[in-house]
Order: C-alpha cells, then structure tokens, then sequence
C-alpha cells in the first residue's frame, strides 16, 4: 500500500505539478496536503499549458480522485473559478474532492493579510496577499470557518460573527487606514462598512459558494485509508517547499504552514507507516521568490541567464523569481529532514552552455567559521558565504534527450556529484517543461508500481 510524498526541496517552484502528474499515472488518489492559492504548479502537455493554484495537480487524470486535504486552507471563490476554467477547456472535474475539515479564507483574512505586510514596510516576509497567514493563524486561535460550515447557513452566521467581532480592532484601523488614503476627512463619522467584511454580504456570499462546492465536499481522510487499504497508490503532494516550512525553514521569511513530507500525515490525515517512499524535488540550480536569505543567489549574468532560461517568473503571481547556484548544504538538509527516498533534478537543460557549474559544498560565516551543515541560526544563515565546487558544464543542448546514457558525460557528472553530496538516488531528470521531457534513471517508477 504505497502512500508517496512528493515535496519541494528547496524555496518552491521546482515542478513538483510535473512530478506529480508523472507519478499520478501509478496512483488511484493524489491529495494536496498544506499551503493554499499562494501555490502555483504549471503542467506542460504539448500544447496545452494548465496552471494550478489550488486543485491538485492530478486532476488532469480524470478517472483518478484528486484531494483538497484538511492541512489546506481554500479560498471558495479562487477554487471555483479553478473549476470552472478547468471545465471550460473540457477538464472533467468530477473526481474533485474537499475535506470538510480544510479552513476556508475569508475576506477580512486578504484585507489582514495585505495591512500586515503593509505595515511591515521593509521586513514584509513577501506574502501572496491572499489571506493564507490569517487563515492559518485562526485556525490555531480555533477561530477557524471549515468547509463543512458552508453546509449550515445558520452555524457559518454564528462563526463568521464570533470571528468578525474579535478582529475588530485589526478591521478597525484598517479602515481608518483606508479612509485616509482616501483624504476623505469628513467622512469619518458615517463610512458605511466595507462590504467584503459586510457580515449578511459575507455569509450570502459563502452560503452561495456552499451550494456550488457540495459535490465535492467529502471525508477525505477515509478515501485515503479506504485506497490504502485496498493496496492501490496514494500521492501526498506538497506545495511551497522544505525551506519555507513554518518550522524548519528560514523563519520568518517562510510560508505558515509545514510543506516537509511530515506534515503529508497531519494535512491528509493518514499516519507515518502509511508512507512508503518520499520524493524530493530539486531543480539543478537554486530560486528563491519574496524576501529571505538565500546563500547562493546570483546578481550578476549568470544569475539573469538562469532566470532567463528557466523562465524564472512565479505561477500565481508573476514575480521575478531570484536565482542562484545549486546549494547542496540546503539540500542535503532538505533530503533528511525529509527522509527522502528518491531525488528528482528539474531543469537540467537550463544549464547547457554555463561552464563551469558550481554547486555550494559548504558556508563559511562573517567571522571565517565553517559549516558543513545547515546553520540553525538565522544569523549565520543571512551572512553565510558559500563556498563552492566547479565542476564541468556542457555545451550541448539536452531537451531532445530521453535516456541517461545520451545525457552528456559531463551532466551525468554533476548529477553524480549531487546524488554522493546529499546521499539519495536521482531517480529522474526534466530536460524541459513538457511531460515527456524528461530522462528516468534506472527503471521509470512507473514500471515498478506494476
Ligand atoms: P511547482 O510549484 O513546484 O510545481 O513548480 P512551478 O510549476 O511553479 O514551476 C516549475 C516551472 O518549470 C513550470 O513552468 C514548469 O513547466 C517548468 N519545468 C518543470 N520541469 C522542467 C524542466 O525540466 N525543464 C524546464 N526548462 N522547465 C521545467
């Protein structure tokens, strides 16, 4: 009863939509388990392009289930516009389920959400501005809306009222912050309230998604036992990554809420033995969305090469992703944080043409100490220097290549290099955006499952 987590290795965007949607072809369920509509995962099928905020990547594989897991917190108005431009381009969505235990993002959580960094100026964290943080913070504060809420017209009244009233000094000066963007001084006494936070407006509005999204509402955590149980394959699949988790990440400038392969247990709501292989996704440099220490970023041509290349620019947002060398400490931190199985190198054809290519082996703090580990202290992590080894790059480009022993000696090299470092197998190599661009090392995982 193989349970497989598939998560990000680095600061995010490393195709774990790709990964997953290869795999996805051994598996009967795939659930997201953390994160919300901050995440973004492209799949490339020739060529159509379909980009996924919410809904798990596996939905394009209609006859299997795809899962909204409880450790998520869902926006009801992004997901149904999700499902419906899903379905205007013949995506049968059918199989979509939500737990009625995932939070729901309400409105004051995005108008909370953009103050705070607002507010924060310079040492804004670079949040989405999509009320994820909130969310999760009421979720802990047990101040939560669950989906199953949407059910009960008259319990959703009662929550959305208990949540409303406890914010209202935050909802407070938020419009008094409005109102003097607006210079609208003599206004001040009367300003009818905003309408996203209208407490009849809102629960009309979530009421209505209610409707919408009961077909899919369901007790997801069985639907992953029931498969398991039954032998078949379940794919845990994460978004953001290892090094912007709440925990282990380079807190602050992390996301809230856990994407290591640990937290698959918790957010889908099976136990640790029901996990039999953990993937981690690294792509064969490094990026870094939002603000945050990031030891080998790149400011210089190489840098805006690979940004250019790897078309660097977020999903959800369009943000400039920062670039940089591989960091094999991180990663090596990353694959036994996580436990990892097997290791997946995105983006190797990026490189073709950068010679040599580096890959950071260790730091060295302000102060000249070494770390061949990943600090633990956030200090010494904003001032690490890498230091890195060279290896050899290749000229010649790879996207045509299919098979290991047609990927130049000098890539296979580095892939080796990474696999030694960090002590897990490269199992697979993308080549390029497409699904079939990609080189299996040994036996393709599909073929195993049979
Ligand atoms: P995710 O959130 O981890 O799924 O990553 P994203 O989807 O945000 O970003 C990965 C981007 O890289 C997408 O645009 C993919 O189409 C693209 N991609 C994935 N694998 C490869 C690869 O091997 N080579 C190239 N050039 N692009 C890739």
């Amino acid at each position: 009863m193989p349970g497989i987590v598939i998560a990000g290795a680095q600061w995010g965007d490393e195709g774990k939509g790709k990964v997953t949607d290869l795999l996805a072809e051994r598996a009967s369920v795939i659930v997201r388990y953390q994160g919300g509509n901050n995440a973004g995962h492209t799949i490339v099928r020739g060529n159509d392009e379909f980009k996924f905020n919410l809904i798990p990547s596996g939905i394009l594989h209609s006859e299997k289930k795809s899962v909204i897991g409880n450790g998520v917190v869902l926006d009801p108005r992004m997901l149904l516009g999700e499902i419906d431009g899903l379905r205007r381009r013949g995506v049968d969505v059918a199989n979509l389920r939500i737990s009625a235990n995932a939070h729901l993002i309400m409105p004051y959580h995005v108008l909370l959400d953009t103050a705070g960094e607002a507010k924060l100026g310079k040492l804004s964290i670079g949040t989405t501005r999509r009320g994820i943080g909130p969310c999760y913070a009421d979720k802990a504060s047990r101040l939560g809306i669950r989906v199953q809420d949407l059910l009960d017209e008259k319990i959703l009244r009662k929550k959305i009222k208990a949540a409303v009233e406890v914010k209202q000094q935050a909802l407070r000066e938020l419009s008094v912050q409005r109102r003097k963007l607006r210079k609208d001084a003599d206004r001040t006494q009367d300003e009818p309230p905003d309408p996203r936070i209208d407490l009849h407006a809102m629960t009309e509005e979530y009421v209505s998604y209610g409707h919408r999204l009961e077909p899919y509402i369901a007790d997801t955590a069985r639907l992953c036992w029931d498969a398991l149980d039954a032998g078949e394959t379940v794919i845990f699949e994460g978004a953001q990554a290892t090094m912007l988790d709440l925990d282990h990440g380079t807190y602050p400038f992390v996301t809230s809420s856990n994407p290591i392969a640990g937290a698959a247990c918790v957010g889908a709501g099976v136990g640790p033995t029901d996990i039999t292989e953990v993937w981690g996704i690294a792509k064969a440099y490094t990026t870094r969305v939002g603000a945050g220490p990031f030891p080998t970023e790149l400011d210089d041509d190489i840098g805006r090469r690979l940004q250019d290349r790897g078309h660097e620019f977020g999903t959800t947002t369009g943000r400039q992703r920062r670039c940089g060398w591989m960091d094999l400490v991180a990663l090596r931190y990353a694959a036994r944080l996580n436990a990892m199985s097997s290791l997946v190198i995105t983006k190797l054809d990026v490189l073709s043409g950068i010679d040599p290519i580096k890959a950071a082996v260790r730091y060295r703090s302000s102060e000249g100490a070494v770390f061949n580990e990943f600090p633990y202290h956030q200090s010494i992590v904003h001032s690490a220097t890498p230091e890195y080894e060279e290896l050899p790059g290749f000229e010649m480009g790879i996207e045509d290549v299919r098979s290991e022993s047609d990927l130049p000696s000098e890539a296979r090299d580095y892939l080796r290099f990474i696999e030694d470092f960090v002590g897990v197998p490269v199992r697979l190599v993308g080549v390029g955006p497409d699904r079939d661009q990609v080189v299996w090392i040994g036996e393709p995982a599909a073929a195993q499952a049979a």
